[in-house]
């Protein structure tokens, strides 16, 4: 079972010399997507009540 496998961005075959990507341009987008993914993940709630110690 021979599977082409593409790009994850754009889906267009992937080159080898960027794999898994079809280019740089790719590459660096999914980087990007990556980094962003993670600053705008909401976490959990800062333990504020740390600093309110009564
Ligand atoms: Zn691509």
């Amino acid at each position: 079972m021979t599977t082409t496998r593409k790009c994850p961005i754009c889906r267009k075959p992937r080159v080898a010399e960027h794999t898994p990507f079809c280019s740089t341009r790719c590459r660096d987008r999914d980087l990007m997507q990556w980094l962003e993914d993670g600053y705008a993940l909401p976490g959990p709630a800062a333990p504020t009540d740390e600093f309110e110690q009564d």
